[in-house]
């Protein structure tokens, strides 16, 4: 089912006392959020244990920013989906920009981890996005509809209600530049019409925006028809921005 979705990246940020203080201050914020939106909280893996803790009993879910390519074996410092599933994510996160251009994570890897994760019982949110140049010379929805096709070709489209697919410019990522509103909503429209052009259910699956979304842009954003929230990193660091955010939908 197509439903609102807000995301937070923390990215290789936190401590135990960032779980406590940060979901203390969602708690009490998001206390009274109405406005149906799913809270996905993302830790780097050693806390993921404690911020599923922390958010019982309060409707956020939990997801684990990266997983490993396989399933289980000596792949030292790996964690598999199952671990993360294990644990109580709900979410795991695949074809991040950073992972993509730091760790070599190519096509091939993204659609093993893909794989992986539609293999288990993980909803997927599978990041996508131009660079800047791509942009600049025109080539920024053909290098998506590219991405989005290589990372689910030979997916069941059964399975459509557990992939959320983010569309991240990675020149808007922790750089203060945000995509405008209309740019955003053309890039989820042509990502929606390719996801319908290879037999997904596409008018219910959830499409987020991310780079760079702050208190101040977040409303214009969700506003679009097809943009379903968003994924955020930076802003997901303080309680107070956070939530300022989750209460724009
Ligand atoms: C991200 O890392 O996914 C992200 C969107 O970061 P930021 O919000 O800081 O641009």
């Amino acid at each position: 089912m197509r439903k609102t979705i807000i995301a937070a990246n923390w990215k290789m940020n936190g401590s135990m006392e960032l779980v406590r203080d940060l979901v203390g201050g969602l708690r009490s914020r998001l206390a009274s959020l109405d406005n149906g939106a799913e809270i996905v909280i993302m830790p780097p893996a050693p806390y993921i244990g404690a911020v599923v803790e922390a958010v019982a009993g309060t409707g956020m879910v939990v997801g684990a920013q990266n997983v490993a390519r396989w399933s289980a074996g000596a792949y030292t410092g790996e964690v598999s989906v199952a671990m993360a599933e294990d644990v109580g994510c709900d979410y795991a996160l695949v074809g991040h920009s950073e992972r993509r251009e730091l760790f070599g994570e190519d096509d091939q890897v993204v659609a093993e981890k893909v794989a992986q994760v539609l293999g288990s019982g993980l909803s997927l949110m599978l990041c996508v996005g131009e660079s800047l140049g791509q942009r600049e010379s025109g080539q920024a929805e053909q290098v998506v509809r590219a991405q989005v096709e290589a990372a689910l070709t030979g997916i069941d489209a059964d399975r459509s209600d557990r992939i959320v697919i983010a569309y991240e410019p990675v020149w808007a990522i922790g750089t203060g530049r945000t995509a405008t509103a209309e740019d955003a909503q053309a890039m989820h429209k042509a990502i929606r019409d390719k996801l319908a052009a290879m037999n997904f259910s596409a008018n219910a699956m959830s499409l987020l925006y991310g780079g760079s979304v702050k208190p101040d842009n977040a409303a214009a954003l969700f506003a679009q028809p097809d943009i379903d929230g968003g994924l955020i990193g930076g802003a997901s660091l303080v309680a107070e921005d956070f939530s300022s955010i989750c209460q724009a939908v």
